[in-house]
């Protein structure tokens, strides 16, 4: 098994495991922990935080340590992990509670994109199945969102998979490693637009930067996370309250700030994600 199978098959089971502590009443903060140890525990780093967004919001909400916010029942919640092994990344995400037909529409479209993981297939193509899928349940596909190609240590390393046909012509090749990740909306629009802070952070632009607790900051987010997002909550348990130290830094354009993406509508959003390497024979990495 390699690094990229090893990263898969601890993503798929973290967020099995994530998604079996989902029950009414459970606060978000305690699942992204548990999630993230168990990570640990079978030998990866999160390559990102783990990602729990509610209801509208269709991705880009990391709990930070001393939320509250829970799930109640009713709710719709995406779990999506990103784990990796040496830099070699698993990225899988499924949704959990509220409206089943929403749920299956986007899992079924996930489902129908699998066979297409081959050389030769257009981008379009994948994106056309995903928006037929998705509107055949009655709901929409989130054109603005889109899975992407994956490289080391690079969650975003080279092209958008879309979420419907876009045109793009560029073609799937041997050996390429790729997140499918159709979201299904019941809103009117099937768009999704920029919100307040996630408290998800990436390492943009490392330079000198004056202020003491920036500094010591952005040494540790080299070392540690390097070119991956981290969550707010893993400084603080590193540094305890954070103060002004990362604000500086996202000021002074070093660390971005990823918005929590919500659908500009208010519909409420399922998402379903694997990791999959292209062949002749395609390969869910991420299967469960
Ligand atoms: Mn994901
Ligand atoms: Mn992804």
């Amino acid at each position: 098994m390699d690094d990229w199978e090893k990263a898969g098959k601890i993503a798929a089971e973290c967020l099995e495991y994530g998604l079996s502590l989902v029950s009414p009443g459970v606060n978000l903060m305690h699942l992204a922990v548990h999630i993230e140890k168990k990570i640990i525990q079978l030998g990866g780093k999160p390559a990102f935080p783990v990602n729990l967004s509610l209801n509208k919001v269709a991705a880009h909400y990391a709990p930070l340590m001393n939320d509250e916010t829970e799930f109640k029942k009713g709710d719709m919640l995406k779990i999506d992990v990103g784990v990796h092994v040496n830099g070699c990344i698993g990225d899988t995400a499924a949704t959990i509670g509220g409206n089943k037909k929403l749920i299956e529409a986007s899992r079924k479209a996930l489902e129908k994109t699998i066979p297409l993981c081959k050389p030769g297939t257009e981008l379009r193509e994948i994106g056309k199945v995903i928006n037929e899928t998705i509107e055949s349940y009655g709901f929409k596909s989130i054109k603005n969102l889109s899975g992407h190609l994956i490289s080391e240590y690079n969650l975003h390393a080279g092209f958008s998979i879309p979420n419907h046909n876009n045109n793009d012509s560029r073609k799937l090749q041997e050996g390429m490693i790729i997140a499918i990740e159709p979201f299904a909306t019941d809103g009117n629009n099937g768009l999704i637009s920029e919100s307040v802070p996630s408290n998800i952070y990436l390492l943009e632009n490392p330079r000198p930067v004056r202020d003491p607790t920036a500094r010591k900051f952005l040494k540790y987010i080299k070392e540690e996370f390097g070119t991956l997002p981290f969550a707010a909550r893993w400084l603080e348990n590193k540094f305890g309250p954070l103060g002004f130290g990362l604000k500086i830094l996202v000021k002074e354009g070093i660390v971005r700030s990823y918005p929590q993406l919500v659908e500009s509508s208010q519909g409420i959003v399922s998402q379903a994600e694997h990791t999959i390497r292209v062949g002749k024979i395609p390969l869910v990495l991420t299967k469960r």
